[in-house]
């Protein structure tokens, strides 16, 4: 497509797309088409090749066999890799973001290798499955409001030396370690354990996505009523004593 602003791509529905994450392809396309963009959405199922000019790049949560499959898959082709190498944002959630590390505990039981593309490493929780609602400051350094999401995964993930937390939890578990982080990101690798769909809870996630892919500094405003409605209600909903 000639006149494409903003190429966005969902990597392998067919594997990973658990707890409605499709919907963060549906948010970061409508809030670019909103700002007048020319989006171009392809979603690549896991037997297809995956793009390497795409500037957005999100993978979702899944089950913990179809996470092993997916992760070879990836490793096999490669063009993630090179489309980082290029200057691609990702966004991963879950099985995506422990993926998107360099090691995780696979469904049988076996350290498997990721991609390498955010500095952290997952193993398998020994404590019970972290489930529940989400709440937490987002880094500083990103200039976002209180993150909120749903939690669900075995997995606990350990940041390196190079990894940023996402966020620091004020509710729930996020990455499992005990020290309240949640989520890594480096510079374009963003990953998370929220689903919700996350980018519909968290919508300026969405937006700072989009100016970092198209290396603006800020997008138009639109109309975020629903979205504020939405939060409200999860960020009550949360917060209720049981
Ligand atoms: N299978 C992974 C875990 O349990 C990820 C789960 C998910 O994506 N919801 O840790």
């Amino acid at each position: 497509m000639a006149d494409t602003n903003l190429r966005l791509v969902w990597i392998y529905p067919d594997l990973l797309s658990t707890y409605g994450d499709q919907g963060n392809a549906l948010v970061v396309e409508r809030r670019a088409q909103q700002r007048g963009l020319a989006v171009q959405r392809l979603d690549v199922r896991s037997d297809q090749q995956l793009p390497t000019s795409g500037d957005i790049y999100l993978i979702g949560g899944g089950e913990d066999r179809p996470q092993r499959l997916a992760a070879e898959r990836l490793l096999r082709d490669g063009g993630l890799t090179r489309a980082v190498d290029n200057g691609a944002i990702v966004f991963s959630v879950c099985a995506g973001y422990q993926i998107l590390g360099h090691e995780f505990v696979n469904d049988l039981g076996t350290p498997q290798p990721g991609l390498g593309l955010l500095d952290v490493k997952s193993t398998r929780g020994e404590a019970d499955r972290c489930v529940g609602d989400v709440l937490g400051d987002m880094d500083s350094r990103l200039g976002l409001p209180q993150l909120t999401g749903f939690e669900n995964h075995q997995g606990v993930t350990h940041l390196g030396p190079t990894a940023r937390p996402l966020a620091h939890v004020r509710l729930g578990n996020g990455n499992g370690t005990g020290d309240g982080t949640e989520g890594a990101w480096n510079d374009t690798v963003f990953g998370t354990y929220m689903h919700g769909p996350v980018l519909a809870r968290n919508p300026l996630i969405a937006d700072l996505l989009i100016k970092l892919a198209l290396d603006v500094n800020a997008l138009p405003p639109v109309d975020d009523r629903w979205y504020e409605a939405l939060r409200g209600e999860r960020i009550a909903a949360a917060t209720q004593p049981a």
